[in-house]
């Protein structure tokens, strides 16, 4: 699929922590929803592009729907990609540490612990069966964007000291930003 156009109005608002929206387990998507997610989709996209970020997940906007899309190599050649009802189906047993960060989680970032590496089944836009495997950033990425699927935030990977340390660190910052 093609990168949207990027215009202004075609971006949705991304919900910061702690919305209590992000702490929502999404919903499959049916058959009926298929017009909904092929007009959605290309909103996320362009949501994500603007950001800027590499990876979104619908209940970032409000959308309590498993989908999620990313694009881990966006000032190159955009490469987006758009997952419905993702599944883990593998992961390593090895691990890897990155440091992540979230668009509902502006300006905070942390080392991370996951499967080093994971196999995934979803359907695309067109409703056929896929699947992908990735390691590195492909892997951490899809792992963070399943995880919102399940109301699950990168700082619950975290000791509860430093989850609460970031999430009282964003608070100020948000509150700060709106002052000024
Ligand atoms: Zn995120």
């Amino acid at each position: 699929m093609p990168a949207p156009a990027m215009t202004e109005n075609s971006t949705l608002p991304i919900l910061f922590a702690p919305d209590k929206r992000l702490r929502l387990t999404a919903r499959p998507i049916g058959d009926a929803d298929g017009d909904m997610v092929r007009a959605l989709a290309p909103k996320m996209l362009a949501t994500m592009y603007a950001a800027p970020g590499i990876g979104l997940a619908a209940p970032q906007i409000g959308e309590g729907l498993r989908l999620i899309v990313l694009d881990i190599q966006p000032e190159e050649k955009p490469e987006p990609l758009v997952l419905v009802n993702p599944e883990i189906i593998a992961e390593s047993a090895e691990a890897a540490t990155r440091e992540e960060g979230c668009l509902s989680l502006p300006g905070q970032y942390a080392d991370v612990t996951r499967p080093a590496r994971v196999k995934l089944r979803y359907l695309d836009l067109m409703g056929t069966k896929r699947e992908i495997e990735g390691d590195g950033l492909l892997s951490a990425c899809l792992q963070h964007e399943i995880d919102h699927l399940d109301g699950v935030l990168f700082v619950d990977h975290l000791s509860a000291l430093k989850r609460n340390m970031i999430l009282r660190k964003l608070a100020k910052d948000l509150k700060s930003q709106q002052r000024g």
